[in-house]
């Protein structure tokens, strides 16, 4: 059965689209079944994906409205070699709509779930929100990735979204934990990125995933050619850390039970990280 991943951090730019994208294709390069489901109006994954978010005979929107079954809003990504839930700006009217509806959060899980058997692993893209669109992403997962760049201001904001999560595990979703925080954009030359990311470790121990993903301008150029950045360039190091961060997910959920998840709520998030003078 899937092993379901929301990536959200309600922060706006923080590397959530390219984890999604690049961790799909690299999963399916490792011959996993992967399906990524785009929950941002902006499409951002949808475009990175190969796919043209202006003509689509159906989107993630229909499917949340109950309006079309999956299979009639699935696309293939050719670049990526994965299946794509795609999303535009359709989505954006998606909140109005779906506030009038009963079971407003778990409309995803519902429409997903007669699906699951034909996948190892699903990936849902969440958009820079706390919104009713990242709830439903919550709701349908069984485990939060949270990207996060290394500096100063790396924790604020991260316990709305940790109380966020313990409100859909407590409400809605108990299976729900978070399975690691992942550091992004790193710059290995910069003093404060790496104490920053030391403390991290020293903080979260094992929810902070061993993948460093490093600042990488072919990582940026990958999706204004339609293509996740671990198939643009291969060698380049942003692609090497996005393969290396797939194996270390297959590694940690090929049996049932992840082995080294501790509980949802070993995160703390009130510890502020300073950074020596
Ligand atoms: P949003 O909150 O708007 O959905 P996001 O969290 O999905 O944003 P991305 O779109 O993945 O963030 O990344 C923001 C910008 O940073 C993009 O231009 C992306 O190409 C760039 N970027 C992401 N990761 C890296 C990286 N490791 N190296 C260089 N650029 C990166
Ligand atoms: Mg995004």
């Amino acid at each position: 059965m899937a092993k379901i991943f929301a990536i959200a951090n309600q922060k706006g730019g923080v590397g959530k689209t390219t984890t999604t994208v690049n961790l799909a294709a690299a999963l399916a390069a490792l011959s996993r079944r992967v399906l990524l489901i785009d929950l941002d109006p902006q499409g951002n994954a949808t475009m990175g994906s190969g796919i043209d978010k202006r003509s689509l005979p159906g989107s993630v929107y229909q499917l949340l409205l109950g309006l079309s079954p999956m299979p009639s809003v699935l696309r293939r990504s050719e670049t990526g070699r994965y299946d794509v839930i795609p999303a535009n700006r359709e989505l954006a009217g998606a909140e109005l709509d779906l506030v009038e509806l009963e079971r407003r959060e778990t409309r995803l899980k519902g429409a997903i779930a007669p699906y699951l058997k034909d996948y190892d692993f699903v990936l849902i893209d969440c958009p820079p929100a706390l919104s009713l669109l990242t709830l439903n992403g919550l709701t349908a997962a069984h485990g939060v990735i949270i990207p996060m760049q290394c500096e100063y201001y790396a924790l604020e904001g991260l316990s709305d979204l940790v109380n966020t999560i313990k409100q859909v595990h407590r409400n809605l979703n108990h299976d729900l934990e978070i399975i690691g925080l992942l550091r992004v954009m790193f710059d290995p030359r910069s003093t404060l990125a790496n104490q920053v990311s030391a403390q991290l470790e020293s903080h979260f121990g094992d929810k902070v995933f061993k993948t460093l993903v490093p600042r990488n301008i072919r990582l940026a150029e990958a999706p204004s050619y339609g293509m996740p950045g671990v198939v643009f360039d291969k060698s380049s190091k942003g692609a090497q850390a996005y393969v290396a961060f797939a194996a270390e997910m297959v590694e940690r959920f090929s049996g049932d039970v992840p082995a080294t998840a501790a509980p949802l709520l070993a995160i703390e998030p009130e510890p502020m990280i300073e950074p020596a003078a």
